[in-house]
C-alpha cells in the first residue's frame, strides 16, 4: 500500500513491477521534443501516456491536471512540476491547476484562508516566476473550496465508491475522520472534470505525479471507467517522476528544512546550502583519485542533474569526471554552487516581478 500523505522513500523499480506503471523508456522515442526530465529519467514511469502522445501528434485538445498542496515553503524539488507544466503549455495544453485547500485542511489541519494566501505568496508567485504562463485563457487555477463544479462532481462520483475501497487503498479505518475519508474524491473530481460539456467535453488527460500519488491516479482510472457510459469519460494518464534527494541524503521536504533549498532562499543561502550537501565523494582525495566519485549517490549532481545544468554534453562531462577521479569534490561543489547563485539571482528578481500578477489570479474566488 503506497500511504499519499507520507513521505517515505520510494522503491521506484518495485512500483514498476508492483502496481502496473509502465516505463517511459518505452516510449520516449515517440515524444518530437521530449522534457530534459523525460530523457534524464527523472520522468521514469508512466499509466496511458500513449493517449498523450497521439492528441500532441495530431494537434487535438488534451488537458493537463496538477494540484498544488498549499502546506509550506516550495522547494527546489518542486520545480521538477512547473518545468513539466512549461512543457505542456508549450505542446498546446488545457492546464488546470487546483489548489488543494480541501486536501490542505483535512490532511494537515491548514485553514482556508492562510491556504489561499500560501497559494498566491509562495506558489503561483513561483510558478510564474519559472516561467509559467498562468494568464493564457486556457489556463485554469481554482481553489477546490470554491469550485462548485468540482464539489457537484465530486459528490455524484461517490456515489460508486464505498468505504471497502477507500479503506484498502488508503487504509482508512474506523477512526479516520471524514473530511479526510471524502477529500480523495475532490482529487478525483480534479482530474476528471476538465472532460465534462462545460469544459469542452472528453479529452485526453495527463496527471503529472510523484510515486506517491499513484492511489489517487488508480482511483480516478477506476471510478472514469465507471462512469464511461454515463459521461464518456476518457481514462486518464499519468507520469511518475523521483523524488529530488534531500541535502542530508533523504527527501527533500518542506517540513524538514535541513533537507531543503527553498525556492525562497536568498542567492546566498543557496549557494551555501548546495555547498552542505551530502556528496558521493570518497573518503581522502588520494581514493577518489584512484577510484573515481559516485555521482550517483551525489546530491550535488542531483541538483545538476534535475535543474541547474541544461547541456547534456556539459552534465556528461562532470559525471565522467566524476567517474574516473579527474574531478575533485570541492572544485565540483564551487562551480556547482555559483550555478546555483546565478540561478537564484535571477528567479528572486523574476519573483518581484510576478508578485503583481500572482496577486490577481485568484482575485475571483
Ligand atoms: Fe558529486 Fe561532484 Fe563530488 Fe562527483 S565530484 S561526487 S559529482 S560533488
Amino acid at each position: 500500500m503506497i500511504d499519499p500523505w507520507s513521505s517515505a522513500i520510494i522503491d521506484y523499480e518495485k512500483l514498476v513491477n508492483q502496481f502496473g506503471i509502465k516505463p517511459f523508456a518505452d516510449l520516449i522515442n515517440d515524444i518530437a521534443d521530449p522534457n530534459p526530465l523525460m530523457k534524464r529519467k527523472i520522468i521514469f514511469g508512466h499509466r496511458d501516456f500513449g493517449k498523450i502522445i497521439k492528441a500532441i501528434r495530431e494537434n487535438k485538445e488534451f488537458a493537463v491536471v496538477s494540484g498544488m498542496m498549499p502546506s509550506g515553503k516550495m522547494h527546489i524539488g518542486h520545480k521538477m512540476v512547473v518545468d513539466q507544466l512549461i512543457w505542456y503549455q508549450n505542446q498546446g495544453a488545457d492546464i488546470y491547476i487546483p489548489i488543494a485547500d480541501m486536501e490542505s485542511y483535512s490532511a494537515r489541519g491548514v485553514d482556508f484562508k492562510t491556504s489561499k494566501e500560501l497559494a498566491i505568496n509562495e506558489y503561483i508567485t513561483n510558478y510564474i516566476a519559472l516561467g509559467l504562463d498562468l494568464e493564457k485563457s486556457n489556463v485554469h487555477v481554482y481553489l477546490q473550496s470554491k469550485n462548485k463544479v468540482i464539489g457537484d462532481l465530486a459528490y455524484i462520483l461517490s456515489k460508486k465508491v464505498n468505504f471497502n475501497e477507500m479503506r484498502a487503498i488508503y487504509g482508512f479505518s474506523g477512526s479516520t475522520n471524514i473530511a479526510h475519508l471524502y477529500v480523495p474524491m475532490i482529487q478525483v473530481a480534479d482530474i476528471i472534470h476538465p472532460q465534462l460539456e462545460e469544459c469542452g467535453g472528453p479529452k485526453p488527460t495527463v496527471v503529472p505525479v510523484g510515486p506517491d500519488q499513484d492511489p489517487h491516479i488508480r482511483l480516478t482510472r477506476d471510478i472514469a471507467e465507471r462512469f464511461k457510459s454515463q459521461y464518456n469519460f476518457i481514462t486518464p494518464s499519468s507520469t511518475y517522476h523521483r523524488f529530488i534527494t534531500g541535502l542530508t541524503g533523504e527527501k527533500m521536504s518542506s517540513s524538514k528544512p535541513k533537507t531543503a533549498i527553498f525556492l525562497s532562499d536568498s542567492p546566498g543561502e543557496a549557494q551555501k546550502k548546495l555547498k552542505s550537501a551530502k556528496t558521493g565523494g570518497r573518503e581522502s582525495l588520494d581514493v577518489q583519485r584512484q577510484k573515481g566519485g559516485e555521482p550517483e549517490k551525489c546530491v550535488v549532481y542531483e541538483l545538476l542533474l534535475y535543474h541547474l545544468i541544461e547541456s547534456d554534453r556539459e552534465l556528461e562531462k562532470i559525471y565522467r569526471e566524476c567517474k574516473n577521479g579527474a574531478l575533485m569534490c570541492g572544485e565540483c561543489k564551487n562551480r556547482s554552487a555559483n550555478i546555483i547563485k546565478k540561478y537564484f539571482n535571477k528567479l528572486s528578481t523574476k519573483r518581484d516581478e510576478a508578485k503583481e500578477i500572482a496577486a490577481t489570479i485568484l482575485s475571483e474566488d
